[in-house]
């Protein structure tokens, strides 16, 4: 599904991605954990050319995002992204926030992004909160309409950048719950968290980042239960 291959980047002289190699399966769930700065959300946006690479092979679908050939926007239809922060228009309605991406982006006419729309937001517990504007909806309610607009567009693969980090700790369930619901589903996920219980009762893979490098990696239960590296077990001992 997606096939990342000898990915560097580097922001002037400061190597972030010193080649990373990374498979994610169809309806896999990996998770990526390491240190601040260790080049995770980098990792996330290289795969929707957020930020170029310098090198390397990112594939979706066997469709090389780098190569020149590609059409970009159509692919990035195909990856959608969550941030911690949720990137809702403040001056639009929850639906119309979902309707926008489906209008703009999948050319949906009016009628039927309403439909898709009213859809995904239901899908995330939000059909009372329609007519809501962002400002009225808690944090966790916010995120979950992100995650609404971003599954409308029917992506093959979901990348999550700490989509909980900025929630209340009450809030955290909800949105936990919604990510949950995706994977069962079957979505294919790559998601950046610190949320170790997610990962422990969700996740097929856990991955270990730190200095620009995947350290290590397994299922939750090697990696949490039986660290190989220091360098795991020290950033572990952080969630203890
Ligand atoms: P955190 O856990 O704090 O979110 P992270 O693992 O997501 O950290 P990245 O955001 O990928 O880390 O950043 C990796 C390194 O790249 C950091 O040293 C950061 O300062 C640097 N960096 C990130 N974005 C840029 C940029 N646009 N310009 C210059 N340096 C950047
Ligand atoms: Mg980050």
């Amino acid at each position: 599904m997606l096939d990342i291959a000898g990915l560097r980047k580097n922001y002037a002289d400061l190597e972030v991605l010193k080649g990373i190699d990374l498979a994610v399966a169809p309806q896999e769930l990996v998770f990526v954990i390491g240190p601040s700065g260790s080049g995770k959300s980098t990792l996330l946006r290289c795969c929707n050319l957020l930020e170029v690479p310098d090198e390397g092979s990112i594939r979706v679908d066997g469709v090389e995002l780098l190569d020149p050939q590609t059409d970009i926007n159509r692919m990035r239809q195909r990856i959608g992204m969550v941030f911690q922060s949720f990137n809702l228009y403040p001056h639009m309605s929850v639906l119309a926030n979902v309707m926008l991406a489906l209008r703009k982006v999948l050319k949906k006419s009016k009628a039927e992004a309403r439909e898709i729309a009213e859809a995904a937001l239901a899908r995330v517990g939000l059909a009372d909160k329609l007519d809501s504007y962002p400002a009225q909806l808690s944090g966790g309610q916010q995120q979950r309409a992100a995650i609404a607009r971003a599954m409308a567009l029917e992506p093959k693969i979901m990348l999550f950048d700490e989509p909980t980090s900025a929630l209340d700790p009450e809030l955290v369930g909800s949105v936990l719950q919604v990510m949950h619901e995706l994977r069962d589903a079957g979505m294919t996920m790559m998601v950046v968290s610190h949320e170790m219980r997610f990962a422990r009762d969700a996740a097929d893979r856990v991955v270990f980042m730190d200095g620009g490098v995947i350290v290590e990696q397994g299922p939750p239960a090697a990696i949490f239960g039986s660290p190989g590296h220091e360098r795991t077990r020290a950033f572990l001992a952080n969630f203890q």
